[in-house]
């Protein structure tokens, strides 16, 4: 059996992830898809995260209408920074009849070789990358050795511009968020009060003021909450 993995901070999970998980479930035969919250995501220390149970309650209301997908709570049990070498290790004792097929985005494989332990982890799975807008397979050309990009298949029909970070700014400015991340996601961070800050409720219109200096911070959160994946180390 092949097992699909899709790692991330999922902060929120959104459409990109879903729909990037389905079409390589589906191109590629896996006979699941377990998405993984990072606790700690090495890439983004220093910049302020949403608690990881609410990361992981929105991955699981995200994913429970598809049968084929499941949730793992490993990265949020284990202390320290999530490594992808220590996942993949713990998968391999927890499933070894599956073949690991990690599911990343280009920006996200692109960086491969700052993971720790990065050689072990291109030897002992395959990827599955998907193209997102900006980042195509040149891209990871430019970036990966031959040897990596042989274990690197790439998924590009339909790329979805959609990201967490925008959906943070989104919610921050009062902009809507539907349909972009399954409605059972958006209630979740309405109810929950994430992604605003000061508790200052930007979906009522008479908190946003002045349209443009509400969009202007908004892009002043994206910028500063949305850095690309850098580092493992
Ligand atoms: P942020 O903007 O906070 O970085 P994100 O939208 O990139 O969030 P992550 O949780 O960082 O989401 O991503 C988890 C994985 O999903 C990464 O491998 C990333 O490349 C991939 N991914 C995220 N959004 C998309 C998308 N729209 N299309 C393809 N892959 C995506
Ligand atoms: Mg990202």
């Amino acid at each position: 059996m092949r097992l699909g993995i899709m790692g991330g901070t999922f902060d929120p999970i959104h459409y990109g992830h879903l729909f990037v998980a389905e079409e390589s479930r589906v191109r590629f035969q896996l006979s699941s898809v377990m998405f993984i919250p990072n606790g700690l995501p090495p890439h983004k220390q220093g910049c302020e995260v949403t608690p990881p149970e609410d990361r992981y309650a929105m991955t699981e209301i995200a994913t429970a209408s598809n049968p084929y997908f499941e949730c793992s709570r490993i990265e949020l049990v284990r202390s320290g920074p999530s490594y992808t070498i220590d996942t993949l290790e713990w998968l391999e004792r927890e499933r070894p009849d599956a073949d690991l097929v990690m599911i990343t985005g280009i920006d996200a494989i692109a960086e491969i070789l700052t993971w720790r332990r990065h050689q072990e982890v291109i030897q002992r799975t395959t990827f599955i990358a998907a193209t997102r807008p900006g980042f195509d397979i040149q891209y990871l050309k430019d970036r990966l050795p031959t040897d990596y990009l042989s274990r690197i298949a790439t998924i590009g029909s339909t790329s979805l511009g959609i990201s967490s970070t925008d959906i943070r700014a989104r919610v921050q400015a009062g902009s809507p968020i539907r349909y972009l991340t399954p409605d059972g996601v958006a209630e979740y961070i309405k109810e929950h009060r994430l992604y605003l800050s000061d508790g200052l409720d930007m979906s009522d219109p008479s908190d946003v003021g002045d349209p443009p200096s509400a969009i202007a911070a908004s892009h002043a959160v994206a910028a500063g909450r949305g850095q690309k994946e850098r580092t493992e180390l």
